[in-house]
């Protein structure tokens, strides 16, 4: 127990978690292994899995097949450079997405994280707009509560505010931001919510090269879900004014709000689409960024003559070939059925939470559940609370949410919306 002790302090005192204080960080839990919908903790502790750590393991932890097809990957190679060189994991995973993916989506870019697929997104947008002569287009435009990753250029189109990047913001390019949708997924369509973005494009249409959106459900910027019929409306307005559309599906992608991927709700395919997360069903870090034929060739016919960007560890071989067989795994299981279930369950079992004073909303999409508090919350003393109840939940802001893995088990999912409703009381 003394080396777990050593470890921790080591941590504590060199190493850096995401969105901490080294002077004063946030506890960290040790863990020793992950199994199922089961992380155990150095000192024996299970926690059922409440985050499927960050959108992505949806499978669970662990898994014999992910595990079986990492091995035969790492038997044959782990990596090889993707400049001259190509492989069959990297082609039979894009064979599989480009099958799965929206229509149109036709040429397909890996990337190392999501952050990174958004940076490519972004400049795919602006090699496009150049490509075409239209140089003025160099600007983007989002909408408020956003949120597309940390690098630099994903940040300036992350919400000023709740975006956690509000410290940049007299550096990063400057964005347009409008206000989100007034109207909710699931409730009437409020015609006045296309204003602002009609009169940013009649003010500031010819210097906008495109529009970047999560889709459908806005993720770590405010954990909101809107009306796919904006998102119609949107696309038919950033054409008319020159504009492409980049959808962000990083979160959204492989089911997690009901659909496969949150376009479908939409109808319209954007002209470029981000996915990443779930790709590896958790194992390890891969994204891509998605367009269409016309969107590619228009680039490549541009004076740089190809696309601008290519990464080391680009295609990576062990990423592509377990997401592959995540792919693979998903779409081979109920996972309809599955989300389905979890959506009613969490409907179910959330809705007391709101007629507790602290608790502002709850609201359910796909295998998502939120409780947003009116005031934000204590994260380190709620994520005690919670691993004191056996479950892993992780809080930010205002919000308390749970998006288990898919094979989560009815009485497992019981035991973390139990826990939730009796911690936030
Ligand atoms: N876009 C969205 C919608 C996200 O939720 C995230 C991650 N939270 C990102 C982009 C960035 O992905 P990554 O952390 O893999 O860089």
């Amino acid at each position: 127990m003394n080396r777990i002790k050593d470890l921790l302090d080591f941590d504590r005192a060199h190493l850096w978690h995401p969105y901490t204080s080294t002077i004063d960080p946030l506890p960290t839990f040790p863990v020793a292994r992950a199994e199922g919908v089961y992380i155990y903790l150095e000192d024996g502790t299970a926690l059922i899995d409440g985050m499927s750590s960050w959108w992505a393991a949806i499978h669970g932890y662990n898994h014999p097949r992910l595990n079986a097809a990492a091995q035969k990957q790492l038997d044959a190679m782990s990596h090889v450079m993707f400049g001259g060189f190509t492989h069959r994991p990297a082609v039979e995973l894009a064979e599989l997405l480009l099958s799965i993916l929206p229509a149109g989506m036709d040429k397909l870019f890996y990337a190392d994280s999501g952050s990174v697929s958004v940076e490519v997104a972004l400049k795919m947008a602006l090699q496009y707009q150049e490509s075409l002569g239209q140089h003025k287009r160099r600007h983007f435009a989002t909408i408020n509560g956003g949120y597309h990753g940390d690098t630099w250029h994903a940040m300036s189109v992350c919400d000023p505010v709740t975006g956690m990047h509000s410290i940049f913001s007299g550096t990063l390019p400057i964005q347009y931001f409008l206000p989100r949708p007034r109207s909710r997924f699931g409730e009437t369509f409020v015609e006045e919510d296309m204003e602002p973005l009609r009169q940013l494009l009649a003010t500031h249409g010819e210097s906008i090269a495109a529009l970047i959106l999560e889709p459908v459900v806005q993720g770590a910027g405010g954990m909101y879900f809107y009306n796919p019929e904006w998102l119609r409306r949107a696309i038919r307005m950033a054409h008319e004014a020159g504009a492409l559309v980049i959808f962000d599906e990083i979160a959204t992608g492989f089911g997690r709000q009901g659909t496969l991927f949150a376009t479908e709700r939409v109808g319209v395919s954007p002209d470029i689409m981000c996915i990443g997360k779930a790709l590896t069903g958790g194992y390890m870090t891969l994204a891509a960024t998605v367009t269409q034929e016309r969107i590619a060739t228009t680039i490549c016919r541009g004076e740089a003559g190809c696309f601008m960007h290519g990464p080391t560890f680009m295609g990576n071989p062990l990423a592509c070939a377990v997401a592959l067989e995540s792919c693979r795994m998903l779409l081979e299981s109920p996972w309809q059925d599955r989300i389905s279930a979890i959506e009613a369950q969490l409907r179910r079992e959330l809705a007391p939470a709101a007629e507790y004073d602290s608790v502002k909303e709850v609201r359910v999409l796909g295998a998502i559940g939120v409780v947003e508090m009116k005031e934000p919350v204590d994260m380190a003393r709620l994520q005690q609370e919670f691993v004191r109840r056996g479950v892993w939940i992780r809080p930010f802001g205002h919000l308390c949410y749970i998006m288990p893995p898919y094979i989560i088990k009815p009485d497992e999912l019981s035991r973390l919306t139990n826990a939730l409703l009796e911690v936030i009381k």
